[in-house]
């Protein structure tokens, strides 16, 4: 396995689950345990990732703290892939109820992107609870988690966050990239940019991004530079005909840490369709990608 994840103590019970740097389908993860139950906060891409994540959880935290209650933050498939395989465990798996109809309807492996198959035993689970108000789940003395619903459509049209208050931690999904270049392709720009907003009122003392490492200091720190980025996608797709080429090395000038650049084809499309009022379909997104990359997008899972 090309990438050996990272966990990272928080606080009691709670950590970190890191697969740096954080490219196409390696998420990062987590968990809160407690005596009477662990919170897993999302799943991985593959079978194996996800038996890793589960190895680790229980490496870490004592046998009487199951069983394993899963929030997914969204129904994205590095993020998602895993749920099937903890339901049949016997787990209980938690999601918003557009995420549920999405991920029912998969697995999604876009082999038009990716030629990688090594997914494993990724069989969408049938079981969920949706989430559609902020729930808070106790699981034992001075462990308790809050799963929040992100209130417009952003990443994706069913987001949540987890929010441990006692550590003052937040595992924002998607919403929040670190030297990844985010992807909008199921999502909206203008929503994302609302979303980030509500996301700095939570004043979190550790945020664990979707993708890449964990930053320090202030929430609106992590997240100033996603706000640029989305009010730039905007502003440069005004003109009706935008030299879309141009944009994109612009792109891959400006935020040249950033992996994936691939990505900034298609948030260029999505951000014209959405100032100009019409919808961009997923294809259309993905095919500014693999028009950029020459081909197929390599997947080292
Ligand atoms: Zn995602």
């Amino acid at each position: 396995m090309a990438v050996n994840p990272i966990v990272r103590s928080l606080g009691p019970g709670v950590a970190a689950y890191l697969q740096l740097p954080g490219g196409w389908f390696l998420n990062n993860a987590g968990w809160l345990s407690g005596t009477e139950a662990t919170l897993l906060i999302d799943t991985c891409a593959t079978e194996a990732r996800t038996r890793d994540l589960l190895a680790a959880l229980h490496t870490h935290t004592p046998a009487e703290q199951r069983p394993v209650t899963v929030a997914l933050t969204h129904a994205h498939g590095d993020h998602a892939h895993g749920a099937g395989l903890i339901s049949r465990l016997g787990g209980t798996v938690l999601c918003r109820p557009t995420a549920a109809t999405t991920i029912a309807a998969g697995p999604h492996t876009y082999p038009e992107l990716f030629s990688y198959t090594d997914w494993g035993d990724i069989t969408p689970l049938s079981d969920v609870q949706t989430i559609t108000a902020r729930t808070t789940l106790d699981l034992g003395p001075r462990r308790s988690a809050e799963i929040v619903p992100v209130p417009n459509t952003a990443h994706t049209d069913g987001d949540l966050v987890v929010w441990i208050p006692r550590e003052g931690v937040l595992f924002p999904g998607d919403l929040v990239f670190t030297d990844v270049t985010p992807l909008a392709a199921h999502g909206s720009i203008t929503g994302w940019l609302a979303a980030l907003d509500w996301l700095a009122d939570f004043e979190a003392t550790h945020i664990v991004p979707g993708h890449g490492a964990m930053g320090a200091g202030p929430t609106r720190g992590l997240i100033a530079p996603l706000v640029d980025y989305f009010h730039w996608l905007l502003d440069v797709v005004h003109h009706g005909d935008p030299d879309f080429t141009a944009l994109h090395h612009h792109a891959c000038t400006r935020w040249h840490s950033w992996l994936d650049s691939e990505r900034h084809a298609a948030n260029l499309r999505i951000a014209h369709a959405e100032i100009h009022g019409y919808r961009c379909d997923g294809s259309t997104a993905m095919a500014a990608m693999t028009t950029f990359t020459g081909g197929t997008i390599p997947l080292n899972l």
